[in-house]
């Protein structure tokens, strides 16, 4: 039996397999394919969607995460694909190095993380993907593939966003850049100040994003921005009360309380807001990006073109006030750069991403539709491992290099071996 983190997803594979090498991931795929098993990967579990469930053979790569080579002078990382951000990020830091950019965990595989277009914030910086140098993909008939920008741009842009329906990835290479220091300034202001100074904020601040509870008129808004200052970790009693006291604790207490006393959720999340107050931090820059979460919820992610941030947001605060929906968590805003990769969510346009969660003892389904009809209105582009309703047909029109990704699949993946009900769904058959 496999389940995803937030527990909504479950299913109980043909198969399931946790090959040690990247050859025994090969001859996976080719028995797989015998026995005649679609061929599904779980990485680290977090996406919500059903990307990785299946009735045939569901294959972990946990135990091919070891680093095979680290290039000091091209600061370039080669790893096996099982492994997670967090033991990359430990790694990238005993030697100096450093992803541009994360999202709110590190608990997803490189690989899980950039085939879904997993991102973090920033204006100038783009999806986790971007920083993806080659890939070595395992296709239908279970032959390593080495892909990069040079040798093939086609399956290159197709690749680095794959949703896991091109093969097998069994290692990558990142790009990396040199460690650095954040200094991140977290602070309320009124959610109309920040949308009417948008643009200066986004173009003052290498890392900016909000969090607002529909209920409040403010956002907890957070700047982070690179520091020559040295890291001054803070104290494990302050990480405690700011990360898991605050973010954890708190939070799961406002959802259970607001779930048997609906009407308290309103003024619980006013006083949360006006409670949260200024924390300024300055240390190493995956220890600023990342934060242990641990209340379960079902999220959605849709990445709008970033000049609809302003009625977008707006209108999505609207709807999460409506008592039907018991929303009891933030809407979380971020924005980022434009990137060329076929599928994902930010391709060839600047973004903005908005996040909605939902508790997970709470009905999702209601408040999730009423606001993807809100996305459609601005074109947006659901994220690949976050919860949505789209279908091929639908989704189609929204990405101007479809029918690109769709000849590489046709190429790599003819019989559909690695297509799911999910990919069915939205890729399309092939
Ligand atoms: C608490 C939480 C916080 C999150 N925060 C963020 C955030 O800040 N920003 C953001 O963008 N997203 C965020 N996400 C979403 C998450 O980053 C994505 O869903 C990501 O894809 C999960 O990575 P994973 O390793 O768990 O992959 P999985 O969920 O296991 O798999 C994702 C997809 O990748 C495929 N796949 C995995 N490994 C391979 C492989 N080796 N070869 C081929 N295909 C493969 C799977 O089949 C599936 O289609 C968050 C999720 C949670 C639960």
């Amino acid at each position: 039996m496999w389940r995803n983190w937030a527990g909504n997803q479950t299913c109980r594979p043909a198969v399931m397999a946790d090959p040690a090498t990247r050859a025994d991931v090969a001859r996976a795929v080719v028995r797989a394919a015998a026995a005649g098993h679609v061929v599904r990967v779980a990485g680290a579990s977090h996406s919500f969607t059903d990307a990785v469930v299946t009735d045939g053979a569901l294959l972990s790569l946990r135990h091919c995460n070891r680093v095979l080579d680290i290039d000091r002078a091209t600061r370039r990382i080669r790893v096996e694909a099982g492994i997670t951000l967090r033991e990359l990020n430990q790694v990238m830091a005993e030697h100096g190095l450093a992803f541009p950019n994360l999202g709110d965990i590190e608990a997803q595989s490189i690989a899980g993380a950039t085939a879904t277009g997993t991102h973090g914030t920033g204006a100038r910086l783009q999806n986790l993907s971007a920083a993806l140098h080659s890939i070595e993909l395992v296709t239908a008939d279970g032959t390593p593939i080495e892909v990069n920008a040079e040798q093939d741009p086609d399956i290159w842009r197709a690749a680095r966003v794959g949703v896991g329906a091109l093969g097998v990835v069994t290692a990558v290479t990142i790009q990396a850049v040199p460690a650095f220091t954040l200094e991140a300034v977290d602070r309320p202001m009124a959610v109309e100040e920040v949308l009417a100074d948008l643009d200066e904020l986004l173009a003052t601040n290498d890392h900016f994003q909000l969090f607002t509870f529909a209920h409040s008129p403010l956002a907890m808004t957070s700047a982070r921005n690179r520091t020559g200052l040295e890291p001054r970790p803070v104290s494990r009693t302050r990480a405690w009360v700011e990360d898991e006291f605050v973010q954890n604790h708190l939070l799961r207490t406002v959802c259970e309380l607001s779930r048997f006393v609906p009407g308290a959720n309103a003024p619980l999340q006013r006083l949360g807001s006006h409670l949260a107050g200024y924390s300024h931090r300055i240390d190493r820059s995956d220890r600023i990006f990342t934060t242990p979460l641990r209340v379960p919820f079902v999220e959605m992610e849709y990445a709008v073109p970033r000049e609809h941030t302003a009625e977008a947001v707006r209108a999505v605060r609207e709807l999460a006030r409506r008592p039907e929906f018991q929303v009891t968590f933030p809407i979380e805003v971020r924005w980022v750069a434009p990137d060329d990769a076929y599928l994902s969510p930010a391709a060839g346009r600047e973004t903005c991403y908005i996040a909605l969660h939902q508790y997970h003892k709470l009905d999702w389904e209601p408040y999730f539709r009423a606001a993807e009809a809100i996305f459609d209105s601005f074109g947006g582009r659901p994220h690949w491992g976050k919860q949505h309703f789209q279908t091929a047909e639908t989704l189609r029109p929204r990405y101007p290099e479809w029918d690109s990704f769709q000849a590489v699949r046709t190429r790599l993946d003819p019989e559909g071996r690695f297509a799911n009900a999910y990919v069915r769904r939205v890729l399309g058959e092939i």
